[in-house]
């Protein structure tokens, strides 16, 4: 059975649905089509919209505008609604990372890529002269290891949605059996890149190693300008897969993506696009950098932008 899209403003229907499940549908948007009926919105219509909605409404493309309607232009009441929809929408990320972890490809690392990854991204960083360092999307905590061990880099913030895996990469590293020096200069927080978050503004560096292809598309807007408008670090190295390279892996098949749970896999001329995007918006000057072995026609399974800033301000379109 198909899910059935019933625009605002339309109430062209042309698909076969349970009966039941219509009855949502026009639960909700008889009402919201409606948008001069006067009721007064409380608490307990959250309630109703979520039961009602909950199964369709979140993937429904107008829900902003649902909401809105249905609750009565009532600000809280919207915004409690949205967050518990997509909360419902938004997988666990523990869960996420836990799953995902156990069936990654391990192709990447036969040629040790993470390793070169990792080399590339410090190597970056010491150009730039940086010495605060964020590590936004941490993971198990792979970097880190490496950043203490150069004494350039006082003081490192580890960012990660997961606090399973946050929790990993604190076991992993011994930290809690390093010595206080060392110890100090690591900080772990827990939160996620798509809010903006005033702990990670006034640093060096960022660095988001192999992190945006596990965000949803629609909500990599968010992410820009939380990291290149709010958090604003002087540089940011950045990395994902390069999809061309895909096909050089044998036992990755043809259009398969290389982590479960990556939600898409650019070519270089895409992410070509959408970091020299990012620096004209917000006063980055952007390079690119090929990490991992390069091939003539598709070039190197990892793709790395370094964006500089460059001190211009914001450009609003
Ligand atoms: N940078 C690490 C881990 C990459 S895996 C490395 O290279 O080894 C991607 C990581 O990004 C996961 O740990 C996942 O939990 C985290 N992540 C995904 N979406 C996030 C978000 N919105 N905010 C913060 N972390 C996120």
């Amino acid at each position: 059975m198909e899910r059935i899209y019933f625009g605002a403003f339309s109430s062209r229907w042309a698909t076969r649905c349970r009966l039941s499940e219509l009855f949502t549908h026009l639960y909700v948007l008889i009402p919201v089509l409606d948008n001069e009926k006067h009721y007064w919105a409380g608490e307990d219509k959250v309630e109703k919209l979520l039961k009602h909605g909950g199964d369709w409404l979140s993937s429904h493309p107008e829900n902003d505008l649902i909401v809105n309607r249905y609750l009565r232009h009532r600000r809280n009441l919207m915004s409690q609604a949205m967050a518990q929809l997509m909360e419902e929408d938004t997988p666990d990320p523990d869960e996420v990372q836990e799953a995902a972890a156990q069936e990654e490809w391990v192709i990447e690392e036969r040629i040790s890529l993470n390793e070169q990854r990792m080399g590339a991204v410090v190597a970056a960083l010491r150009s730039a002269g940086a010495k605060r360092v964020l590590d936004l999307g941490c993971g198990e905590g792979k970097l880190i290891g490496s950043l203490l061990k150069d004494k350039e880099f006082v003081e490192i913030v580890v960012v990660d949605v997961s606090y399973r895996t946050l929790e990993k990469a604190q076991d992993r590293l011994r930290l809690y059996q390093m010595a206080p020096m060392q110890r100090e200069r690591v900080k772990l927080l827990h939160g996620s890149l798509i809010y903006r978050d005033k702990r990670l503004e006034g640093y060096d560096a960022a660095v988001v190693i192999e992190v945006i292809e596990h965000m949803d598309l629609a909500r990599l807007a968010a992410f820009e300008r939380v990291l290149f408008e709010f958090a604003k670090p002087g540089t940011v190295v950045l990395t994902t897969p390069n999809v061309e390279y895909n096909m050089k892996w044998e036992s990755l098949p043809a259009g398969k993506m290389r982590h479960r749970d990556h939600r898409f896999e650019w070519t270089r001329e895409e992410f070509k696009s959408w970091a020299n995007s990012i620096g004209e918006r917000f006063g980055y000057s952007v390079r690119f950098l090929p990490v991992g072995p390069e091939d003539a026609d598709v070039g190197s399974p990892t793709q790395m932008a370094v964006f500089e800033n460059n001190g211009n301000d914001l450009v609003i379109r």
